[in-house]
């Protein structure tokens, strides 16, 4: 049997003959595939065929593959890395492992935005409603905590009610009403890409070029995009630690954008003190808020609106006005509402989540602040229960740390720096000495 490459639907929007040249066609599934020296074979330096890649993918989805394999073979990979030709292998067959959204003819232009994981980047939830704020269409597929970086769709359950699960069907109907979705991995959009990016989560195999740019990628293409801006973080709380390794990420998922004839730009933002002034699922989903409804503070609603205005077709002066008129804050509830949530708790949500424990941490030291470790934070918030152990564990909603200063700020002995949000005085100390390791002024 041969499988017909599928690009992206049947909305006329072809694959670019360069890619596809070096995606061929998946091989017959030959059941007698010997999973274990396949993983022998990456483990000491070998390549993996596209067919190979492809039968790999459609086992694991399928559940013939168990989880202890694949966690081996990620792992493989993470230290053995793979070629062009194998990153572009396993995002086609990411893409393939489900279907992709189709937009009718006519369809306004479909934009959307993807971050590479940083510790309180809560920018997408401000992001997509601005872009549809723009008559844009933004079908933003995100993912789970991921590591010590947060994920949009933990962020979005601490809204009572919010269905993070929608049908591709559900998603199309609701772009066509109000222009934003902002959903999970289904059975039907990048199934693989769900269960591989649970795995990774939990196997310390999250930091790998080829599996970040398959991850990202499988999911926007399945998005069936115009244009795509990728939000490349750097630094201690990213998982590129330096801005070369940020390049190469950013050029690799570029070109497989472009290959696939999706318009794609990478912006390259720093990540090593948190992203504005809270870590934690509700704390960050408080604060986006803040900054849809033009209250926020200045380094959440600068990257913001930077990363609009380099595909949403209108100017930074415009995306401001959206912001502070309540344009972007009304798309946010229309958004909330069609996916099941409810709207008036988006007031109350400091109540709904409130932790046992909350303490203010203070500075031990007077002068500049010089670091906020976002590496550390990231860690003290998972260990807070922020973030997962296991891919089966669940997450607290309530907990992390806001308040957070910044880098450059002028702080004496004794002010507070940040508060944290805790279940228990243990959690909350341990997490106060996590929090002040990575903390340093002049
Ligand atoms: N975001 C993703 O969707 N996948 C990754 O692997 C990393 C960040």
């Amino acid at each position: 049997m041969v499988v017909d490459i599928r690009g992206r639907g049947e909305n006329g929007k072809s694959l670019n003959p360069d890619f596809s040249s070096h995606i061929p066609v998946i091989l017959p599934m030959i059941r007698s595939m010997h999973i274990p020296s396949l993983i022998e074979r990456k483990r000491d330096g070998g390549t993996l065929t596209d067919g190979e890649i492809g039968e790999l993918i459609a086992a694991f989805s399928s559940g013939e593959m168990p989880e202890y394999q694949m966690s081996a073979l990620a792992m493989a990979i993470y230290f053995t890395g793979m070629s062009r030709e194998e990153t572009a292998a396993l995002t086609k067959a990411m893409l393939e492992s489900g279907s992709c959204l189709e937009h009718p003819d006519g369809a306004p232009r479909i934009v959307d935005k993807h971050s590479t994981g940083g510790v309180g980047d809560k920018v997408s939830l401000v992001l997509a409603p601005l872009l549809a704020c723009a008559d844009c269409w933004v079908p933003m597929v995100s993912g789970r905590g991921l590591g010590i970086t947060g994920g949009t769709l933990d962020k979005l359950e601490s809204i009572p009610g919010f269905r993070v699960s929608l049908t591709t069907e559900e998603a199309c109907l609701q772009l066509e009403k109000i222009g934003v979705v902002m959903m999970g991995q289904t059975e039907d959009i990048c199934p693989a890409d769900k269960k591989l990016y649970a795995l990774r989560d939990v196997t310390a195999t999250v930091p790998s070029q080829p599996l970040i740019v398959a991850s990202i990628m499988s999911k926007k293409l399945a998005e069936s995009l115009d244009a795509l801006v990728l939000d490349v973080k750097y630094g201690s709380g990213a998982f590129m630690k330096t801005r070369s390794k940020a390049e190469s990420l950013g050029e690799a998922m570029r070109e497989v954008g472009e290959a696939m004839g999706v318009d794609t730009q990478v912006r390259y933002n720093p990540m090593h003190e948190p992203l504005g002034h809270s870590v934690g699922n509700a704390l960050e989903v408080m604060e986006a808020i803040e900054t849809l409804r033009g209250d926020g503070h200045e380094h959440l609603r600068s990257i913001v609106i930077e990363l609009a205005e380099s595909i949403g077709g209108a100017n930074a002066e415009q995306f401001s006005i959206w912001l502070d008129d309540g344009s972007a804050w009304q798309k946010f509830r229309m958004m909330v509402e069609c996916q099941g949530g409810d709207t008036e708790a988006l007031e109350k949500l400091a109540d709904i989540h409130s932790a046992s424990v909350v303490r203010e941490i203070v500075s031990r030291c007077s002068g500049r602040v010089l670091a906020v470790d976002a590496d550390t934070t990231g860690r003290a918030s998972v260990a807070l229960g922020a973030g997962r152990s296991r891919s089966d564990d669940g997450i607290d909603h309530t907990v992390g740390f806001d308040r957070i200063i910044k880098i450059g700020s002028d702080i004496r002995a004794g002010e507070m720096i940040a508060r944290v949000h805790a279940q228990t005085e243990i959690d909350a100390k341990v997490a106060k000495v996590a929090f002040l390791s990575g903390f340093k002024c002049e």
